[in-house]
């Protein structure tokens, strides 16, 4: 592992991030995402090839459109840098592997899904039938590659349903209050990745999280009383926390004894 293999992924990421902005921006829009050039929202100006380098070109043109000078969203250079780092980590951590493409491909589909959660407050199904399916086939994987269909990895298969009923369960008891059913049809991958111990750990990460961010909100709302131009939407969507565990989770691998290991020092 070179630092120009690292510096690869990462420019790498960066490009897919620039795509993935591209699908999120049309999906559900009846354009397609190969066809047509991206184009400026106020004055309608076609982007130049060098307007479209990931991160640099935002950086270069000061965030601002080079013909109308109207801003144009930090989201772009901040999805293109969160895909480049997820990208780098990920290689980091499963090395140049069969499995590297598949986990690249389900970062990358989990991206889209947080994006376009937080753009829409909605998870399309397209794109949760994809990741479910991309994710029960590493399970398959990871386990024919061990070969071993024994008991404890049937376990696994189920740990995507046991999930799945936890967030079910909590939708149905709050009438969709406190948790969308998409976040229960989100857990069912993550369990089928990580496994029933894992994914329990990414739940957890996910609402811990959460919790730092609803506190976060709320003092920025309490800021706001002061200082009227700061504006936060209080409607947070929490798959994308759901997604965040489910990173951490599977770049720390944490498990029981590992904890009680830290809670021991
Ligand atoms: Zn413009």
């Amino acid at each position: 592992m070179t630092p120009i293999n690292l510096i690869f992924f990462f420019i790498f990421g960066l490009i897919i991030g620039s795509f993935i902005n591209v699908v999120v921006l049309r999906y559900n829009t009846g354009f397609s995402f190969m066809k047509g050039r991206s184009k400026c929202f106020s004055c309608g100006k076609i982007l130049s090839s060098l307007e479209l380098i990931p991160v640099f070109s935002y950086l270069f043109i000061k965030g601002r459109c080079t013909s109308c000078k109207s801003k144009i969203s930090i989201q772009y250079p901040l999805v293109e840098l969160i895909t480049g780092l997820i990208f780098l980590i990920t290689f980091w951590k499963i090395g140049l592997t069969l499995f590297l493409p598949l986990y690249l491909i389900i970062f990358s589909v989990l991206i889209s899904i947080s994006l376009y959660d937080f753009k829409h407050k909605i998870i399309p199904d397209g794109m949760m039938v994809v990741f479910n399916i991309l994710t029960l086939f590493a399970w398959f994987l990871t386990h024919s590659f061990q070969g071993q269909f024994l008991i404890p990895s049937l376990l696994d298969l189920f740990s995507g349903f046991i999930l799945f009923s936890f967030f079910a369960f909590l939708w149905l008891v709050s009438g969709g209050k406190w948790m969308g059913f998409g976040d229960a049809k989100i857990s069912l991958g993550v369990g089928w990745l990580l496994g029933l111990s894992g994914g329990i750990f990414a739940i957890m990460l996910a609402f811990w999280i959460g919790a730092i961010w609803g506190i976060f909100v709320i003092l920025l709302k309490k800021l706001n009383v002061f200082c009227s131009s700061i504006t936060i939407k209080s409607e947070i969507p929490f798959a994308p926390f759901i997604i965040l565990g489910l990173f951490i989770q599977f770049f720390l691998e944490w498990n029981l004894a590992s904890l009680m290991k830290i809670l021991a020092q």
